[in-house]
């Protein structure tokens, strides 16, 4: 790493980046004013997180091992860099990052390369075959009661230390290595559409209520409680050659298509679709959308379910093919307007109730193999709650705002209901808002308010040690993030240059003028 690169300014670590900084140039990058003849860098490197076989892994509310790899975790890092203003967006294969893994992780990048901690985000792509981040903290419940660290220690899916200092070690890696490899860059823009992977899990019933995944044929299915967001979100980069050096996608659907053994789940097939068609070394860097309640799973389908190998397949490639479309048709020019601001909200913990409180500490102190498991794994669920309350009755979420030209990344760190990052599309004045969820930490489900009203319910509603957020918490963090992306001030799409005035002179080419053997009636003769 170079120490020139070093940010000299103070206030890096500051909210907002919008103000323009004085650091050191190289290479003839203009430091203070990018319009001036300098160019947009940007930098893509990946590092391997494949856990260790017989690790845990994380992603539901009990132990569970995988001695299998089917492909590399990866952690996925793209910088950008103009001259003024420095921004990493790193992806990571894994069920969540914690916020303390990414606290640290920016620290360090920021005294190694110099790019603030507020202009770094980390977002996990929420894969359900990635390796032990969380959920328990090591060392999180050591305060607590003989009965709560059994729970925690014993029962619960817990993170491994070695494992979560290298996953921290390789982001730091990931976003040096491609800040040092930045090439001057021209930046395309897009977004497609692809209907057919992704389903909203959450199902009205005749009851009123609202369940998640009632089952295939379920006869008291009304119909989807919410919607899905089929947009493909890409931003590619092209060096001045021409040649495509990587692509961030966003798309919301949960990364449950695990295809047995450590994997990136469908992104592994996404990534391997878009390198199949762009390039071998073509970098993919994958920001989950909001997908809290999106998964891959048709409720409503007459067909059985596809074997897992052919899901993660089906889901990836089609993500990736349409990935590829976008890339081969925007138009890559300059991108100007680098910027990233943050904003940080306390919000409160849903507290159980008494009686919900006595009821749990009665259940587990029984044999979980004589009573109904889930009722016993949601009751050790109410009693972690309860201590976590005790000592952290609410919780520091980040709000983000990453501007890349006419792009904007929202991100918040909840699974966080796709009608929020819908929301958050319809409210934003920028041509492309792709919304990132589980970004910079993990506060579990967040459900929109109706879904924990008198109709909802269902598996994100319920109250658990990892989600636990009041019902406005959705609505705080989306108007968090319009708010930033108001302070901002929307790039120019990049278009194909503009074509010539009519010209009535004839031609004989396929040029702009008209054709010479075009321009007469229909011959019927
Ligand atoms: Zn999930």
């Amino acid at each position: 790493m170079n120490r020139r690169d070093f940010i000299k300014s103070t206030g890096a670590g500051g909210l907002s980046l919008g103000v323009p900084r004085v650091f050191s140039g190289e290479n003839g990058v203009s430091a203070s004013s990018p319009e001036e003849g300098s160019f947009l860098k940007v930098g893509f490197a990946e590092r391997d997180i494949t856990p260790d076989p017989g690790m845990e892994v994380p992603g539901g509310y009990v132990k569970a091992y995988e001695w299998k790899i089917h492909d590399p975790c990866k952690v996925r890092a793209m910088v950008f860099d103009d001259g003024r203003t420095r921004l990493a967006l790193v992806g990571v294969d894994a069920l969540i990052v914690p916020r303390y893994v990414v606290q640290a992780a920016r620290k360090i990048i920021q005294e190694r390369c110099g790019i603030p901690p507020a202009a770094v985000l980390i977002g996990a792509s929420h894969s359900h075959s990635s390796g032990p981040l969380g959920m328990v903290r090591p060392g999180q419940y050591d305060y607590a009661s003989p009965l709560v660290k059994r729970l925690a220690y014993e029962v619960s899916s817990d993170a491994d230390a070695g494992y979560v200092e290298r996953v921290q070690e390789e982001i730091v890696t990931a976003v040096c290595h491609a800040y040092s490899c930045r090439v001057e860059t021209r930046c395309g823009f897009g977004a497609g559409n692809e209907s057919k992977v992704s389903f909203n899990r959450r199902l009205r019933m005749k009851n009123g209520l609202t369940y998640t995944h009632p089952g295939l044929g379920n006869p008291d299915i009304v119909g989807y409680a919410g919607p899905i967001d089929p947009q493909v979100g890409v931003v590619g980069a092209w060096d001045r050659g021409g040649r495509l050096l990587g692509c961030i996608v966003n798309f919301a659907c949960h990364a449950t298509t695990s295809p047995g053994g450590f994997s990136a789940n469908w992104i592994y097939y996404m990534e391997k679709t878009i390198r199949g068609a762009l390039g071998a070394d073509v970098g993919v860097v994958f920001l989950q959308g909001c997908c809290g309640d999106i998964t891959q799973v048709d409720n409503l389908s007459p067909y059985a379910i596809l074997q897992e190998e052919r899901w993660a397949q089906f889901v990836g490639e089609r993500v990736g093919a349409e990935a590829v479309k976008v890339l081969v048709s925007v138009e890559p020019g300059d991108a100007t307007h680098l910027d990233a601001r943050t904003k940080l909200l306390r919000i409160n913990r849903r507290a159980p109730s008494p009686e919900h409180i006595r009821k749990s500490h009665e259940l587990v102190q029984k044999d979980p193999k004589q009573v109904d498991m889930t009722d016993w794994v949601m009751a050790k669920e109410i009693v972690l709650l309860e201590a976590l309350i005790a000592k952290e009755p609410a919780v520091e979420v980040e709000v983000q705002a990453i501007q890349v030209g006419p792009a904007v990344f929202l991100t918040n760190p909840a699974e966080m209901f796709v009608e929020y990052g819908l929301e958050m599309k319809a409210q934003s004045r920028f041509p492309f808002t792709f919304p990132v969820e589980l970004a910079n930490g993990c506060v579990g489900y967040v459900p929109t308010e109706e879904a924990l009203g008198p109709h909802g319910g269902g598996y994100e509603t319920r109250l658990t040690s990892y989600s636990n957020l009041e019902v406005s918490a959705g609505r705080q963090m989306v108007e968090a993030g319009i708010e930033l992306a108001a302070q901002m001030t929307p790039g120019k799409v990049p278009t194909p240059p503009k074509a010539p005035p009519f010209s009535p002179v004839s031609a004989t080419d396929w040029g702009t003028n008209p054709w010479s053997y075009g321009n007469v009636p229909p011959q019927v003769d």
